[in-house]
């Protein structure tokens, strides 16, 4: 197939790449040179706008930072829907507003083309091995048709239901992981405080009640877990700044829903505090370094 690609970073690149290898055509374009020289290397065609990446494609895929970025490449001057030819399929992959997600296919729909929103998780690491996660929101027949081009970069790919739902699927599920990291650091925190190795709360808990993903798979305490990024001085993985941006999205569209979202409001404040602190770049799980306390390693 003929895919435009737009927003060749840290995911879209090896997203890309992923196309280029299962056989597509992939012409792509990013603001950031040397982005184009990447693809160009992996075997894709370089171009210098949005417009002339999505002219002849049959399938448009974005990746780029945030909602502003979205309704712009989409909808300002330029952009994807002026450019691109009748019947494309428009697949958006960066994790953004439901709102903004909602009015952008939305203004895809008027102008005849369908739009999925299919946010990502598994990072950098999935990214460059094609084995990410999709959550796709939009019509049945646009999941349909996504689906050779979302395989070739992802393992498992799910229809969460209409426009919008693979952003708030995304929301929910990184609200959720944001929230229980804290709660496996603060009990890690207090075992320590009360002469309980942090092995043995670890082999205990992982087999009871308080057992989750945070703690089994991601233990924010080194040790437990070896290949937790605790254990390579919190080097990401998830950075805690990407936390910080999807518990935003998750406080916006809970507040704009009237949801009751009083933990993960708080653990937006606590990952706000890691990352004004210096540690954005870190991984999220570094967040026990700060409820631990200072001087304690
Ligand atoms: P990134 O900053 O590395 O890549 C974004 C790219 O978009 C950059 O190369 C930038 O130059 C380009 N860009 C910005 N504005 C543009 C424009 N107007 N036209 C063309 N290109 C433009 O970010 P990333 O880590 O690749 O993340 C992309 C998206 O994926 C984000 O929404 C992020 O939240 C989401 N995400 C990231 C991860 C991760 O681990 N990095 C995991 C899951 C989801």
């Amino acid at each position: 197939m003929k895919i435009g690609f737009i927003g060749l970073g840290n995911m879209g690149g090896p997203m890309a790449a992923n196309l280029l290898k299962a056989g597509h055509e992939v012409t792509g374009f990013d603001v950031a040179k040397p982005t184009l020289d990447a693809l160009a290397k992996a075997g894709g065609k370089p171009v210098t706008a949005a417009a002339a990446a999505v002219a002849q494609a049959e399938i448009v895929v974005t990746m780029l930072p945030a909602g502003p970025h979205v309704r712009q490449v989409y909808a300002g001057e330029g952009g994807v829907l002026a450019a691109v030819k009748p019947g494309a399929l428009l697949i958006d992959s960066s994790t953004i507003d439901v709102e903004t997600a909602r009015t952008v296919a939305k203004a895809a729909a008027e102008r005849g083309f369908d739009m999925l929103d299919a946010p990502v998780s598994g990072g950098v690491g999935g990214a460059a091995a094609g084995t990410l996660t999709f959550m796709v929101g939009g019509s049945e027949a646009g999941f349909a048709r996504a689906l050779p081009a979302l395989q070739a970069m992802g393992k498992t790919i799910v229809h969460a239901g209409p426009s919008g739902n693979g952003q708030a699927a995304k929301i929910c599920n990184n609200m959720i992981l944001g929230i229980s990291m804290i709660a496996v650091s603060e009990g890690f925190a207090l075992a320590e405080r009360l002469g309980l190795d942090w092995q043995r709360l670890f082999d205990i808990s992982s087999k009871s009640s308080g057992q989750c993903w945070s703690m089994t798979n991601y233990c924010p305490a080194p040790g437990p877990v070896p290949a937790a990024p605790s254990n390579r001085d919190y080097q990401a993985g998830f950075t805690a700044d990407m936390m910080l941006k999807d518990l935003k999205l998750a406080q916006q569209a809970a507040q704009a829903s009237g949801a009751t979202t009083p933990l993960g409001a708080e653990a937006a404040a606590l990952f706000q505090m890691l990352v004004n602190g210096g540690f954005g770049a870190k991984d999220f799980s570094a967040v026990f370094r700060m409820i631990r306390g200072a001087g304690r390693g």
